[in-house]
């Protein structure tokens, strides 16, 4: 144990540094080392103050996550704190690197902190469902006050050590590389000054405005409610603070552990915490080891600058790579280039960007007609019109034009990878490159695996992904992928349900309910009923809105009817459609459902397509079709996604509800047998 501590005394400064490799995450060998030093230097009489530092990259950079789930060993980081609070003389956190959750907890007991000015300190916990549990919701509103207190710890968001000295979380900056020196002087500074060691618990004038004040936190929650929406554990950080602003500090700490204890024995909670890990987990391919070549990324090409070819675009520009962009017409080229320009410059308006910066981006981007130019990429991206005989022909083209060596891909939203590489004389060059729309914003990558896709190509496409801030996700070939296959089901279900009773209002509140953005009704107004029905031939609702001229929101509203500022209300025209395509295939009216029945009549087919997708080796693992869900559709995070959200639900309740609808309607809702058998077996698709 001895061996992560190292222990200076220097002209009357007790020096505590702590080196546990890679992270000094919290776990049971620091707390200990914490614990017992904290005490002799306590106990030591030439030592008028202490300096805690971390050696390494960084200061602790959180607890240790590999506890999680166990009983926690004593000393536990609340024993630890009260130590470091009865020392009896001044403790200063001297922080560098990140000072994350209980690491800035741990420096939050300490009187004074320094950091330097690269360090970043943040409580993420409410990213994990959880709130900081040891002391922190009761110390930090003490330091910074309600405000800053509540926006740091509901948003979860780390903060510079500039804006930490700006708003009192640290008290001093120190000198890049002189850390060590810098936080000897300070201690040494408060030692010659007498400045008393108040312990942070003490403090008062932060908090005294906002006691007896319900209304900043009314307030807070207000402003936020949209973000909130669904998650339990901001407002379990807000009544803690309230708490802490109210309530002497032990009993403040008595109200943060029960909230922490409630969150943690919280569904959300552990969805979250199975995000966490999901992410991480998706880069992991059985056959693909961390040892497979990558190819070298310099140069792309973008083939199609429309919706998604800009997009697209834009995420290699971010990323400093050069694009070669490919379009049929100038027309097509200018108003592509235009957008992505428009982009740009919305964002430096916004200030996140500078003029500068615009301009060095958009310079990053060589415009051109035909697909000559793409000669000397080393990956292309096609992006143009979802049709097999297009995709083919540029395949084809690709396959004379692009050199050696060079990874083609589809960003295909439904069609055969396998069918499009046949038409090169190289398909193992092949693979598909998924973006989700807006391609600039949305976090998932599907990246698509064909039959003869080299493993290089696919370790490649993983790690371009990161490269450009996207998760990855692997994919075999299948119609849809794993993202839209999936949600193409739940639209499918709204379609029909609308048609025995349920309104759109009433389906889609459903849906908004369980906590996606928008209903699925809502959703296609959203996208126009023209572009959603494009390419069907057969009469739907959708078709018969379209040809009453109602294309969804950009042209006389569609499954609503909408006022000036976007706001929807039931349509009586769109009601009556409804009601007469109901008649015309001679489905009943049966009226309103529960929320509970259109629940499962949306969700429970989603839960079967995903378990088919496991079953056919669409997909790696639940939780890759979870991850894909959540970043590539907006699923929400506390749920899990829709594979744990099964879970959670109970598979045999599912695959009871299934075998009733496959009586009531048919076959489509016959249970996947991977499906059946987890659940006859007890078992569960996440959870072991
Ligand atoms: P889009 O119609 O907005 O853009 C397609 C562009 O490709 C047009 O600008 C067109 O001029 C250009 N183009 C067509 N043939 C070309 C050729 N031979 N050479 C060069 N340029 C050519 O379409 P989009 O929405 O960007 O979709 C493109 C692809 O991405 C499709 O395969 C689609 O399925 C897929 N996709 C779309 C979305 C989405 O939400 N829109 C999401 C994921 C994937």
């Amino acid at each position: 144990m001895n061996d992560i501590v190292s222990l200076d005394i220097e002209s009357g400064i007790g020096i505590l540094t702590i080196d546990s490799p890679p992270v000094n995450a919290l776990g049971i060998n620091v707390r200990r080392a914490l614990d017992n030093n904290f005490k002799a230097l306590a106990a030591d009489e030439r030592v008028q103050a202490i300096v805690l530092l971390c050696a390494g990259r960084t200061f602790f950079a959180g607890a240790d996550i590999t506890e999680f789930g166990k009983p926690m060993e004593s000393p536990q980081l609340p024993d630890v704190f009260e130590t470091i609070e009865a020392a009896g003389k001044p403790v200063i956190a001297a922080i560098h690197g990140t000072a994350l959750g209980g690491g800035l907890e741990t420096a939050l007991v300490c009187h004074f902190r320094i950091a330097v000015p690269s360090a970043k300190l943040g409580l993420p916990e409410v990213n994990l469902g959880l709130l900081p549990g040891a002391g922190g919701t009761q110390r930090l509103p003490r330091i910074v006050g309600v405000e800053v207190a509540l926006e740091m710890m509901t948003s979860g968001r780390p903060i510079s050590a500039k804006d930490a000295l700006a708003n009192g979380v640290i008290d001093a900056l120190a000198n890049d590389g002189k850390l060590r020196e810098d936080a000897v002087a300070f201690a040494r500074k408060i030692v010659d000054e007498r400045r008393p060691a108040v312990r942070v618990r003490d403090l008062e004038t932060m908090i005294e405005t906002a006691r007896g004040r319900p209304e900043i936190f009314a307030a807070f929650r207000q402003k936020n409610a949209r973000a909130f929406r669904g998650f339990k554990a901001p407002d379990a950080i807000i009544k803690c603070v309230e708490a802490a602003v109210n309530l002497p500090f032990d009993e403040g700490i008595a109200v943060e552990r029960a909230q922490f204890m409630t969150l943690m024995a919280s569904t959300e909670s552990a969805a979250q915490r199975y995000v966490f890990f999901a992410e991480r987990e998706t880069s992991k391919i059985p056959d693909v080891p961390p040892t497979t070549p990558t190819l070298p990324i310099a140069k792309a090409g973008v083939i199609g600058a429309g919706t998604m070819g800009g997009g697209i675009t834009m995420n290699f520009l971010n990323a400093g790579i050069p694009v070669t962009l490919c379009e049929m017409s100038q027309e097509a080229l200018d108003r592509g280039l235009g957008v992505i320009r428009k982009n740009y410059e919305n964002s430096a308006a916004k200030g996140k960007l500078t003029p500068a910066q615009v301009e060095q981006r958009l310079g990053l981007i060589t415009p051109a007609l035909g697909l000559d130019a793409l000669h000397d990429v080393d990956l292309v991206i096609e992006a143009v019109f979802e049709e097999m005989s297009v995709k083919k022909d540029i395949f084809g083209k690709l396959d004379a034009i692009v050199k050696p060596g060079a990874i083609l891909a589809s960003n295909t939203s439904y069609l055969d990878i396998d069918e499009i590489a046949a038409a090169t004389s190289r398909p193992e060059w092949v693979m598909g490159l998924h973006f989700f729309s807006p391609a600039n914003v949305m976090r998932l990558l599907e990246v698509v695996r064909g039959k003869e896709t080299k493993l290089d190509l696919i370790a490649t496409g993983m790690k371009l992904a990161k490269s450009i801030g996207k998760t990855p996700v692997l994919s075999r070939v299948c119609h849809g992928f794993i993202a839209n296959r999936i949600m193409t089901v739940r639209g499918v279900q709204a379609n029909a349900l609308v048609l025995e009773g349920p309104t759109p209002a009433e389906i889609d509140k459903v849906v908004y309910d369980y906590g996606f953005a928008m209903g699925q009704f809502q959703m296609m107004d959203l996208v126009g009923l023209d572009v959603i029905g494009r390419g069907i031939n057969e009469r739907t609702v959708n078709g018969d809105l379209v040809k009453r001229d109602r294309l969804g929101q950009k042209k006389n509203g569609g499954y609503y009817d909408y006022d000036a500022s976007r706001n929807p209300t039931p349509s009586p025209v769109a009601a009556a459609l409804i009601a007469d395509f109901a008649a015309y295939k001679g489905i009943e009216n049966h009226g309103p459902q529960s929320a509970d029945e259109i629940l499962a009549r949306l969700n429970y087919v989603i839960v079967n397509e995903g378990a088919k997708i496991l079953e056919e080796g669409i997909a790696l693992r639940a939780s890759d079709i979870d991850m894909a869900c959540i970043l590539g559709y907006g699923w929400p995070v506390y749920t899990g996604g829709p594979m744990f959200w099964g879970d959670t639900v109970g598979l045999p309740k599912i695959v009871a509800k299934l075998k009733e609808y496959q009586a009531k309607y048919g076959e489509t809702f016959k249970p996947a047998a991977l499906l059946e058998k987890l659940a006859d077996e007890g078992k569960s698709f996440t959870r072991g």
